[in-house]
């Protein structure tokens, strides 16, 4: 098999941990005998500096001939001040569009190893692992009329029948591969949209009765998921909701250099690390890499089918960790202090032997 990977570094530590992702990535299609195209692009404020724009047609040519799109991440003070369409996130917002990735996919997921530095304790969050499904492109943050004057300010909350059915259609389908439950999260006693919202779900939900479906209001959701995390599979939100339950359940698991994302639509797919450009430890050698190489993981997993890859992936981060190799965000008494490139090296090294012992028959941990 061969795979074309328009890969997208951006700014800052976004080039150091797609660095670090690439690494595995070649590693992995050693290992299943498949061929990754790599096709390297400019993007955010290294894009402006040599092109005056954050996104060129260029670029995204290159995530339209693609199998998958992976961004490390944009930005940085040195662009802070450019007008707003000129800014490095600006190009993340009209990429999500173009590509039309309509749902955000950010996996709740605790590593054993990470479970005490977690502000939850340990009994809650074991066995914690579900997924937040965001609605990525309508609601809220796109709905019109939208505006505000000396004496008022409003937005609207949106959204079609057709935008609603194929992020519930996703969610279904994520979940009878996982399982096999969705808690679908509205504010359907206080607002339209949201009943709206609900009686599609209840509608799509007809074509997976193997799926368990939970109505549950955004505000217990909130409270839910710090109280009792292991309860979900696959929370299914909308865009505002979303926003904020995907921070929670991301700040409940670890650190935010380990948390890995997927913004799937139809046609396209987008893999990067929760993060940003982290221009405080940019260059140093200090980033962790984890995030991206998880949404490496993803990305094997959702756009080339290969759960196998994935899953030794995880395994070897955990592997990694469960060894005391730490980056300085992760970094407690006991354990090894170790830089990108260390880190990189390790989860590499483990994968293999994992690769190795797994096609012996001889596995563990
Ligand atoms: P940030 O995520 O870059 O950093 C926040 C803090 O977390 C910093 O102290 C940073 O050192 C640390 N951190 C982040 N990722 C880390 C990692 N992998 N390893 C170790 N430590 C890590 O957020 P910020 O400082 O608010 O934003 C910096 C720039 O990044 C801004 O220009 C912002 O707009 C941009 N940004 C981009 C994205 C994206 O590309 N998707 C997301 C968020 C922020």
């Amino acid at each position: 098999m061969r795979y074309k990977i328009a890969l997208l570094p951006g700014d800052g530590i976004g080039q150091e941990v797609t660095r670090a992702a690439v690494q595995v990535m070649k590693t992995v299609a050693e290992s299943f005998n498949v061929t990754l195209e790599f096709n390297e692009q400019l993007i955010g404020g290294s894009s402006y500096d040599k092109n005056q724009t954050p996104l060129t047609d260029e670029t995204i040519q290159a995530c339209y001939d693609s199998d998958a799109v992976f961004l490390g991440a944009v930005g940085g003070p040195k662009w802070e001040k450019l007008p707003h369409h000129l800014k490095p996130e600006a190009a993340l917002l009209k990429l999500r569009k173009s590509l039309g990735l309509y749902a955000n996919i950010r996996p709740a997921k605790i590593y054993d190893a990470l479970i005490d530095s977690s502000t939850l304790k340990k009994e809650v969050l074991d066995g914690t692992d579900f997924i937040v499904m965001r609605e990525l492109t309508g609601g809220i943050y796109f709905g019109e009329p939208r505006g505000f004057d000396d004496k008022r300010g409003f937005n609207t909350m949106v959204y079609s029948h057709e935008e609603v059915e194929r992020i519930a259609r996703m969610a279904f389908k994520f979940a009878s591969e996982r399982n096999k439950k969705v808690a679908s999260v509205d504010k359907a006693n206080v607002l339209e949209v949201s009943q709206f919202w609900r009686n599609i779900v209840h509608e799509v939900h007809k074509d997976y009765p193997d799926v368990q479906l939970t109505d549950m209001y955004v505000d217990n959701a909130a409270m839910q998921i710090v109280h009792n995390p292991r309860q979900f599979d696959v929370l299914l939100t909308s865009n505002l909701f979303g926003d904020i339950l995907s921070d929670i359940a991301g700040m409940i698991t670890g650190s935010l250099g380990m948390l890995p994302s997927a913004s799937i639509g139809s046609k396209y797919a987008l893999y990067e690390p929760v993060h940003g450009s982290a221009p405080d430890i940019a260059g140093k050698g200090k980033a962790n890499p984890l995030a991206a190489i998880s949404s490496a993981a993803m990305m094997f997993n959702y756009s080339f089918q290969m759960q196998k890859a994935a899953e030794i992936i995880e395994m070897a981060i955990e592997r990694t960790l469960a060894n005391g190799y730490r980056t300085a965000d992760i970094f407690s008494e006991g354990c090894e202090l170790v830089s990108t490139g260390q880190m990189t090296n390790y989860v590499t090294g483990y994968y293999t032997d994992i690769f190795n012992e797994q096609a012996l028959g001889v596995f563990t941990l």
